[in-house]
């Protein structure tokens, strides 16, 4: 009989009182109460980003996709020029999608495991005149972080606007939305917000807004367009019944209790303590022998390891590291997705789950002939997580 844990790099282990308050019968969408969470949720998504009212939140039913399709769908026209800080997989994908709206997307495209630097994003801004640059803050393909602020000001200085992928960073990652100069920056529930898949949560500046506004043709997406949405986020944070179309109620009010929890303990301590199970596990997989995606510590995302396959080893791996407890992903950067392997660590992941993972991963190796000596990673992980190395 085996419990494994999940720890892919989203969906996450999600604490108890988010699950339970999933369970609750479902409100209409215009009852008082309901209205109240829904308009609590989006005032804290300012808290949680760390901006002021004068940022725009909005709360969708829809995957991280959606997010980043409603980013892009209102803030990009047909001409409009775009520079896409590519990472890999999903900042492709936001190419992909500012080409459909009509962008003219030029890629700045780090090779795998690499990323690109605010010194180059300023030199290729001298080169056109690009409205919008888009980072992907973690890279989910790579576990490669790139540095928000450093691009965001370059971006500023060139007067183009930054839209950022936070899918995998929101609420895990240091990130602080005003003071970086983001325009947009989006998440999804099912990472370190701590809630099952289904919510598209984004944070819009007074400058997004003046953009959107100044539109010269309407929003091709019927769903996606502001100009629906506006209102009824206003509505629902001024306590008021409105409706475009359904909120995922039962979403929403387990929103409400994982976002409760985060901000309690304090966003400065959230950003650490992902700093710290980072570390940990990068230590324990360094430990084993085994080499990681990202090219440099230093541009090394805390909310996800990619270790690379020793030599000998495959994806076949993952089948015992499964049987041994801990549920892991397999590559998804196309040029190197049979090279390396996804652990995920963010929202609710514990320490004692890290450790957990970590063993079952041990003994996952040395059942796929990698001879690992028992132990090692954990002395490791369990070294960082104690602060004696
Ligand atoms: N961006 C990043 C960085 C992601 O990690 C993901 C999902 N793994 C997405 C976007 C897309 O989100 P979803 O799968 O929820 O549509």
């Amino acid at each position: 009989m085996t419990r494994p844990l999940l720890m892919i790099p989203g969906p996450v282990e999600f604490n108890d009182d988010v699950l339970a308050a999933m369970a609750l019968p479902t409100a209409s969408h215009v009852d008082p109460a309901f209205i109240a969470i829904f308009g609590q949720a989006l005032a804290d998504l300012r808290a949680l980003f760390l901006a002021d009212d004068s940022y725009q939140p909005l709360i969708l039913a829809g995957s991280g996709t959606l997010a980043m399709d409603t980013a892009v769908a209102n803030l990009v026209e047909a001409g409009d020029r775009v520079l896409v800080v590519d990472t890999g997989y999903f900042s492709q994908r936001l190419a992909a999608i500012c080409r459909r709206y009509g962008g003219v997307v030029d890629l700045l495209s780090a090779a795998p495991g690499d990323t690109i630097t605010p010194s180059q994003v300023a030199d290729q801004l001298q080169q056109a005149a690009y409205g919008l640059v888009t980072i992907t803050h973690v890279d989910t393909s790579t576990g490669v972080l790139t540095d928000v602020a450093g691009i965001s000001a370059a971006a500023k200085a060139a007067g183009a606007l930054v839209i950022v992928d936070g899918v995998c960073a929101a609420a895990g990652e240091e990130m602080r939305q005003q003071a970086w100069g983001v325009d947009v920056y989006f998440t999804a529930s099912q990472k370190a917000i701590g809630v099952p898949p289904g919510l598209a949560l984004l944070l819009a500046s007074p400058a997004a807004l003046g953009k959107w506004r100044a539109r010269r043709t309407p929003v091709a997406s019927y769903y996606s367009d502001w100009g629906e949405w506006l209102p009824i986020m206003a509505a629902y944070e001024g306590r008021r019944p409105a409706y475009f179309a359904t909120p995922a109620v039962n979403l929403i009010v387990a929103l409400n209790v994982s976002i409760h929890r985060i901000l309690a303990e304090g966003m400065e301590k959230v950003f650490a303590r992902h700093r710290l199970l980072g570390d940990a596990v990068k230590a324990g997989i360094a430990a084993m022998g085994l080499g990681q995606v990202p090219t440099h510590p230093a541009h090394a995302a805390h909310t996800l390891t990619c270790p690379r396959y020793p030599a000998g080893v495959d994806a076949g791996v993952l089948a015992h590291i499964r049987a041994a407890g801990a549920i892991l992903a397999g590559g998804l950067h196309p040029a190197i997705r049979n090279e390396y392997f996804r652990i995920g660590h963010m929202g609710a992941v514990t320490a004692n789950d890290v450790l957990a993972t970590l063993a079952a991963t041990e003994r996952g190796l040395r059942q796929a002939g990698y001879a690992v000596e028992p132990g090692l990673a954990l002395a490791a992980t369990q070294g960082v997580l104690v602060g004696e190395s």
